[in-house]
Parts: C-alpha cells; sequence; structure tokens
C-alpha cells in the first residue's frame, strides 16, 4: 500500500492547489485524477467559455467606438476563434499540467479513486488495477460536479449538449435551444449567438440571474435581445426528439408549442460528482453534497481526516474559490499534523470563511455581470440594517470616453450599523474587472469615510466608487 500524508481524489483546480499547498508546506502528497489534470474548469468550463466569448466581446468593444466601429465590417471567423480556444485547451490534453504536478513534487495516480473507509482510498485504473492509497492525515475529496438535466422526456435519446459540448464543438450549429437562465446559459447563448448561431433561450422563472441582483438580470435580458437571442420566459421543455433523417431536433414547451433546433444545451445546474465516491464505507450517504466547515473538514464525519473543497461542497462553487478553500484546506491540514486545531474564526489563513460573505464572481455576458458579497434581498433576510444605493455607470465621464454607448449599473449594498459595504454589483463594460476593488472592500471592512479617501483616478470608470459614495451622502 502507497501512504502519502495527503491524498487528493480529483485533479481539478480544487485538487491542483490541495495538493501544490500541502507539499509547499513539507508534507507528501498524491492527486487521483479520473480524466484530465485540470478538472472540469481547464477543459470544459471556465476556460473554454471565456475563450469562446472573448472575440465576440473585442468585437463588440472596437465597435463600440466611432472612428474604429466603421474599420470593423465583418462577422466573427468561427473557425479560428474555434483554433483560438483549442489553443487554451489543448483539446483536453492535460501533459503541461501533469508536468506540473510532477515539477511540484506531487505523486500522480491515474483512475477511478473511492474511499475505502477510513484513511484509505482504493483506485481503479483504466485497466482495471485496482491500487490503494493510505493517508496518514487527510483525504481530500475534490471530485467537482456534473450537469443535472432537466426532467424532460427524450432527453436523454437526442444526444443532448452539456457544458462540455457546448464548450468543446466544433462546428456552430444553425440553431441551438437553451434550458436554462443561469451564468452557464447566458454565457453560452452569448458565445453562440456572437458565433452566428440562432438562439432561443427556454427559461422557466420570470427572470434571468435569479438569486442575483434584479438588474443584473435585467441589463443581461436586454443585451441579449440586442444581440438576437430569443428569450421566452416562464416556459419549460417538455418533450424533445431528433429527426434520423434530418438530425434536426423538435423541442415541445409547455405552452404547447414547438421549436425545431439543431443542438439543444441543458444548464439548469449541477449535482455533486459523489454517487461513486464509496461515501457509503465512511458512513456518508452516495450522491450528497459534502457539507464542510470552514476549514473544509467534512462535518459528518469524526476525525481530523476527511475534507472535501470545491464545487462538491456546493459552498462557492466557482474556480477562484475552489482555490481559496484549497489554500485554506492545506493550512489546516499542516497545521492539524503539527499538533495544532487550526481554530476559525478570525481570518485565519485555513478559515474559508469569505466564502459565506465574500465571493466574487464574474459573468462575461455583454453587457458583463459582477458582484461580490450580498444582494441586498439577501443581507435584509439576514437581519441587517442595510442601505442600497445605485448609480448608472453611464454618468460617469470615464465611461462614456470608453464607449460612446457605454451602459452599465452600480450597486452598493450598505450595512448601517458597521458603516460598511456588504454587497455590490456592477453591469456594464469592465465590470469584471471593476469588482476587485468591491471585493477589498467588503473583505477589509472598510468604514465608508475611510472609503472616501480611496480616490478613483480621472477619468477612469473606477470613479463610479466617488459616485456611488457622495450617492450614499459623504
Ligand atoms: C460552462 C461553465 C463555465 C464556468 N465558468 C467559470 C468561470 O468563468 N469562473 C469560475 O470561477 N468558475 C466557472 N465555472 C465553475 C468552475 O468550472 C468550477 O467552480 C470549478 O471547475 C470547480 O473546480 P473543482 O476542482 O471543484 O472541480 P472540477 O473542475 O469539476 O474537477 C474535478 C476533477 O475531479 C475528477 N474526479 C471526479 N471524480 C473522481 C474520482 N472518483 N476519482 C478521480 N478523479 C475524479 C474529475 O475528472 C475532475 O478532473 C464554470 C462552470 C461551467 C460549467
Amino acid at each position: 500500500m502507497d501512504t502519502y500524508d495527503v491524498v487528493v481524489v480529483g485533479g481539478g483546480p480544487a485538487g491542483e492547489v490541495v495538493a501544490g499547498r500541502a507539499v509547499g508546506s513539507g508534507l507528501t502528497a498524491v492527486v487521483v485524477e479520473a480524466d484530465a489534470v485540470g478538472g472540469e474548469c481547464s477543459y470544459r468550463a471556465c476556460v473554454p467559455s471565456k475563450a469562446l466569448l472573448r472575440p465576440g466581446a473585442a468585437r463588440a468593444d472596437a465597435r463600440s467606438v466611432d472612428g474604429a466601429r466603421q474599420t470593423v465590417t465583418a462577422a466573427l471567423d468561427p473557425a479560428r476563434v474555434l483554433a483560438r480556444r483549442d489553443r487554451f485547451t489543448g483539446r483536453g490534453d492535460d501533459t503541461g499540467q501533469a508536468d506540473w504536478l510532477d515539477g511540484a513534487g506531487i505523486a500522480l495516480v491515474r483512475g477511478h479513486g473511492r474511499l475505502a473507509g477510513a484513511r484509505r482510498v482504493r483506485v481503479t485504473g483504466a485497466d482495471g488495477t485496482v491500487r490503494t492509497l493510505r493517508a496518514r492525515r487527510a483525504v481530500v475529496l475534490c471530485t467537482g460536479t456534473e450537469p443535472a438535466l432537466p426532467p424532460v422526456d427524450g432527453l436523454d435519446r437526442i444526444g443532448v449538449w452539456t457544458n462540455r459540448q457546448a464548450t468543446t464543438a466544433d462546428a456552430v450549429p444553425e440553431r441551438l435551444v437553451v434550458i436554462g437562465g443561469g451564468v452557464v446559459a447566458c454565457e453560452m447563448a452569448t458565445a453562440w449567438r456572437s458565433l452566428g448561431s440562432s438562439v432561443t433561450l427556454l427559461v422557466r422563472d420570470q427572470a434571468l440571474l435569479t438569486g442575483w441582483e434584479p438588474c443584473a438580470g435585467e441589463e443581461v435580458t436586454r443585451g441579449l435581445g440586442d444581440l438576437g437571442v430569443t428569450i421566452r420566459f416562464g416556459v419549460s421543455a417538455v418533450r424533445v426528439a431528433r429527426d434520423g433523417a434530418t438530425r434536426t431536433v423538435t423541442v415541445e414547451t409547455d405552452d404547447g408549442t414547438a421549436l425545431v433546433c439543431d443542438e439543444v444545451l441543458a444548464a439548469v445546474g449541477r449535482r455533486p460528482r459523489t454517487a461513486d465516491l464509496g461515501l457509503d464505507s465512511v458512513g456518508l450517504r452516495p450522491g450528497d453534497w459534502l457539507a464542510v466547515d470552514d476549514t473544509c473538514r467534512v462535518t459528518a464525519v469524526d476525525g481530523d481526516w476527511l475534507y472535501a473543497v470545491g464545487d462538491v461542497n456546493r459552498r462557492a462553487p466557482l474556480t477562484h474559490m475552489a482555490k481559496y478553500q484549497a489554500r485554506a484546506c492545506a493550512a489546516a491540514v499542516a497545521e492539524r499534523a503539527a499538533g495544532r486545531p487550526a481554530v476559525t474564526g478570525g481570518r485565519q489563513p485555513w478559515s474559508a470563511e469569505a466564502d459565506r460573505f465574500a465571493a466574487p464572481q464574474a459573468v462575461f455576458t455583454r453587457p458583463e455581470v459582477a458582484s461580490v458579497g450580498l444582494t441586498e434581498r439577501a443581507a435584509r433576510e439576514a437581519g441587517l440594517a442595510v442601505r442600497a444605493v445605485e448609480y448608472r455607470v453611464d454618468d460617469v465621464a470615464g465611461a462614456a470616453l470608453h464607449a460612446d454607448d457605454y451602459r452599465g449599473l452600480a450597486k452598493l449594498v450598505v450595512d448601517e450599523s458597521r458603516g460598511v459595504v456588504v454587497g455590490c454589483t456592477l453591469t456594464g463594460p469592465m465590470a469584471t474587472e471593476l469588482i476587485h476593488t468591491a471585493t477589498v472592500a467588503v473583505v477589509g471592512e472598510v468604514p465608508l469615510e475611510r472609503l472616501w479617501h480611496a480616490v478613483p483616478a480621472f477619468p477612469t470608470v473606477s470613479e463610479v466608487w466617488l459616485r456611488l459614495l457622495e450617492a450614499y451622502g459623504l
């Protein structure tokens, strides 16, 4: 049996960082990976989706400035856009990431890992060979999620697109129907529409991006409409079938209509990849999300040995937060290995507490949307006495200089009892870059009177911060 201090199951962003930080603190670590080192993020999620979105955004940026607009007359070149995406993903070739593990002194065992009781992981290789790994200090489950499919008759028989096909396809479908109204649905609708697809979004709810500030969904709805995407709110697909001869798909909806398209993308959420992870061997239920404390220790299992990091714990399903949790988890494991308890609650390096109050999220639609912290509604529901202020970013000089048709909104949620920002939502060009300023304010709990002295440069879009503080009354 091979023994390591830390056995990591899943080599996505979470697993790579846990292992890297563990080795950096003097522990030994092995990563078990069933598919490609780098995980969903590198090959079928963040990286390819942003690679598909960037050319359309760059084109739109140029076309938003008079004098430049007139020079950009052609549509995107899909073949080049897809080839550029492939340069980022290597079409799933993980040699570079596997080499990184090797260079960092992290062992890699390829195969499907399953818990086999406390501190043991049994790995089944592609050739059926089985190897058991033992963890001296910790087993860290970083197995991520897989797409959840909506209950639509026939969906499992048509070769439905999930995030995997939507980010790796080699041809642009003429007509794409997207089921869903969340981040993945909005981004992929934007990307494929920019590449020439005729796109229809079927949204069960009455708004996009529910859970965000309402202005986020409203702005993205308008932006998708401007791009020529058809959005049907309050409509669900009930049945789909692919024609054997034409290969077209007919989508029947619950309002009695039918749509014909070439591909259907299901983007309605994720479920944890825990069904075949040996959870029952340690008293957990297969298929469940793994609840953890701030050090990412699985709360339902006794002892200090089982952790779950990244999407699989459902705390903040984003790559940067997965890596943040990974840094915290590795620090906690090292701390406990040194005989110290790794108590949380005071922003220690082993505490991933920002998950709960300051997770930033960027949506690369047109307009872009970004947020950090609590929405006004969530803050009120949490019992905070908050006041929200809004400002139109287009009224900032730097924004008007940036783009002739700049359109954006900024909303701050201020905890009145402490005089600090607890949430911020931005829409418009560069919102995804601007949000980090808000993250610093939220995490730093910077009093507004102090923030007043953080003077944004003229003429930048960041001057919206000054306007927001003035709107608040400073
Ligand atoms: C279309 C799309 C776009 C996204 N865009 C963004 C974005 O722009 N920014 C952002 O922050 N987040 C984005 N996300 C979310 C992001 O992809 C995830 O938060 C991130 O991948 C989570 O990392 P992870 O390591 O937890 O899991 P994953 O990346 O899913 O990695 C899990 C790894 O574990 C392996 N594995 C699973 N089970 C086993 C097993 N039993 N044995 C061995 N190996 C196993 C898998 O093969 C995989 O490599 C996007 C998601 C989607 C779907």
